[in-house]
Parts: structure tokens; C-alpha cells; sequence
């Protein structure tokens, strides 16, 4: 087998592979007839928000999870900046400043953050196994039966939500919020943060009725609200919205494009795929003129060469005329 054939054959080999992984990764979202349900979700107005951390509280008994080190009612955590861990699903962060222009009496904002249960997840995207999937009413769940723990998910996400239980030998899972899946959902029933929370900080419920809240008090109020809903577009919407008083990148949210990351690649991915036979087809046929071509060029140069190799060994060996 001639070297260019090994290389065709693998290139071949290779273009199949990525075939095969590109209908395997399609398959594995399968978003597109999931987010046919009405979306559930929660709208957070930071102006309400008084950092009391009920909602952490209530997450942590919900999802039983480990008692942190330092209580509920402590203000010292909010010295640093904090992140959600396997241990914590959400947390509140305080920032300087008041949280909107008529709340000058206020010293801090408060804003809470979990996992944003994307419209277009890419968690969901990233994971190979499906073991993070969308529900038909928007949560974004996990099985950890069927997690591998290659953590594509971690890496996926534009928030940088999933946690890892790195300190787990034997069984290590992904955490974040589930949205308390089984209480939420199909019940009606709130969230055990939004239940928790003393202000109302947090609403559940349908995602369009809770952009059509958010946006009546913008219109109703335009002294306390910039005109932006934080999640309504941001990485192709999310269920967890924000309302604030003063620009997000102040208050520890990303700026994010429009566009999800799923999104962008899957377009990229299907142009390939879907319309594929025809530029494979071209290649595959390029590749094999070019081959032909230049295996006639090679055996062309060959000939040559002989033909001047016996024509040197006649005129040096013949007989000379003078
Ligand atoms: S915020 Fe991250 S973890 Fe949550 S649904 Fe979106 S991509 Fe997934
Ligand atoms: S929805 Fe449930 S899991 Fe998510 S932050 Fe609120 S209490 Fe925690
Ligand atoms: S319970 Fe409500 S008011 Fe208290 S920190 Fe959480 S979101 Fe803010």
C-alpha cells in the first residue's frame, strides 16, 4: 500500500469518526421538542434584596447539604466575593454602592447567584453521556448514574456554575441548583429559596409571566430600574432573570452575548453535517484526482529518467565517429 493511500484511508477514518461524534453530540442535547413546555423560572430584584441569606439557609436544608463552617445569620462572609461550591448551591454577594439610584439610604447591593438554568444550555450541550439534560418545564437536571466525570460540563458553562465534588474518592458527582426538581415542578410550589426569602426578592413562575412582571415594574418605575433584563437575552435567555438598579458587571454578573454557545457551534455543526455529502463528495473526488495526478506525474518523471539514463549509457559506451 502506497503512503498516499494509508493517508487517504485515515482521512477517511478521521472524517467518519467526526460523523459519528457530530450525530452523537446532536443526539445528546436534544433540546429542540424539550423546550416545547411552558419555561419555569425566577425573577430576582436586587433592589429588594437584603442580604439576609434565608435563601442559602433554605437551599442548603432543601438539598441537604453540609452545614458550612460559619452560620446563616454571619455578615463576615461578605468580606470576599463568593462562588457556589458542591456544598452550596447559591450564594449571596454584597457589592458597595446602593442598588439603585432612588435607594441612596442603602449602603450595599445584594445579589444572589446559582445556576441560571439557560434556555440553550451548554452544560447540556458539552456533556457526552447525557447526564445533564433539560427538562420539559426548563430545569436543567443532572443523573449522576450516567456521568462519566470528564467534567465537560464545568468547562461548558459561560456562568462557571457546575461544581465538582473533588473530595469524593468513590462516588464524585456534579452539584448545582436543580431548581429543587421534584418540589418545583409540575407542583406549582415555590422553590425552598424563593419561599425563604422575607422581601420577595425572588418570584417563581413562568418564565414569559415573570418577564411581563419584570417589565411592568420597569415602566412602572423607571427611577429604580435600568431598562435590562438580565437573562432575557443574555446566552440565548435563561430562566433565572435579574431586575437592577445599577449596571450589571458592578454587581458581579457577566456582560454575555446573545448568541448561546450550543447555539453557535450546532449551526456550525449542522452546515458540515446536514449539507455534508456534497462537500465530502467534492473532496473525496478532489483527493482522488489530485492522487491520480500525481502518482501519472511521478511515473512520468520515472520514465524520463530511464529513457535519459539509457540514452547516457549508449552515448558513453557506443562507438566515437573520429
Ligand atoms: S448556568 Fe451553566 S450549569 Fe446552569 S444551565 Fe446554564 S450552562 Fe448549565
Ligand atoms: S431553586 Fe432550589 S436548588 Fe436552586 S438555589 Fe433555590 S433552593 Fe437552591
Ligand atoms: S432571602 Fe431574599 S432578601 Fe434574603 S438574601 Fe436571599 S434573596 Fe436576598
Amino acid at each position: 500500500m502506497s503512503l498516499d493511500r494509508r493517508k487517504f484511508l485515515k482521512f477517511a477514518m478521521v472524517t467518519s469518526s467526526s460523523l459519528a461524534a457530530g450525530s452523537l453530540s446532536r443526539a445528546s442535547t436534544g433540546n429542540e421538542s424539550e423546550t416545547a413546555l411552558e419555561h419555569v423560572g425566577c425573577l430576582v430584584d436586587t433592589t429588594l434584596c437584603i442580604g439576609c441569606r434565608q435563601c442559602e439557609k433554605a437551599c442548603n436544608d432543601r438539598n441537604q447539604l453540609p452545614r458550612p463552617t460559619e452560620s446563616f445569620t454571619t455578615k463576615t462572609v461578605f468580606r470576599n466575593e463568593r462562588r457556589h461550591t458542591e456544598a452550596s448551591f447559591t450564594v449571596v454577594n454584597e457589592f458597595p454602592g446602593p442598588p439603585s439610584p432612588d435607594q441612596l439610604q442603602k449602603k450595599n447591593t445584594y445579589v444572589k447567584f446559582q445556576c441560571m438554568h439557560c434556555l440553550d444550555p451548554a452544560c447540556v450541550s458539552g456533556c457526552i453521556t447525557g447526564a445533564l439534560t433539560k427538562s420539559r418545564d426548563g430545569a436543567v437536571v443532572y443523573n449522576p448514574t450516567v456521568c462519566i466525570g470528564c467534567r465537560y460540563c464545568l468547562y461548558a458553562c459561560p456562568f462557571q456554575v457546575p461544581d465538582y465534588e473533588y473530595d469524593d474518592p468513590l462516588t464524585p458527582r456534579v452539584r448545582k441548583c436543580e431548581y429543587c426538581t421534584d418540589l418545583a415542578r409540575g407542583t406549582g410550589a415555590n422553590p425552598a429559596c424563593a419561599a425563604a426569602c422575607p422581601t420577595e426578592a425572588i418570584v417563581f413562575g413562568k418564565r414569559e409571566e415573570l418577564l411581563e412582571m419584570a417589565h411592568a415594574r420597569i415602566r412602572q418605575r423607571p427611577e429604580r430600574y435600568l431598562d435590562h433584563i438580565y437573562g432575557e437575552h443574555e446566552i440565548g435567555g435563561t430562566g433565572w432573570l435579574y431586575l437592577t438598579g445599577r449596571p450589571v458587571t458592578e454587581v458581579g454578573m457577566l456582560k454575555l452575548p446573545e448568541t448561546s454557545g450550543p447555539r453557535l457551534t450546532e449551526n456550525i455543526q449542522h452546515t458540515i453535517f446536514r449539507y455534508g455529502a456534497i462537500p465530502f463528495g467534492f473532496y473525496g473526488a478532489l483527493g482522488a484526482l489530485m492522487w491520480f495526478n500525481h502518482r501519472k506525474e511521478r511515473l512520468n518523471k520515472e520514465a524520463g529518467t530511464e529513457a535519459a539514463h539509457h540514452e547516457d549509457e549508449g552515448g558513453s559506451h557506443g562507438p566515437s565517429r573520429d
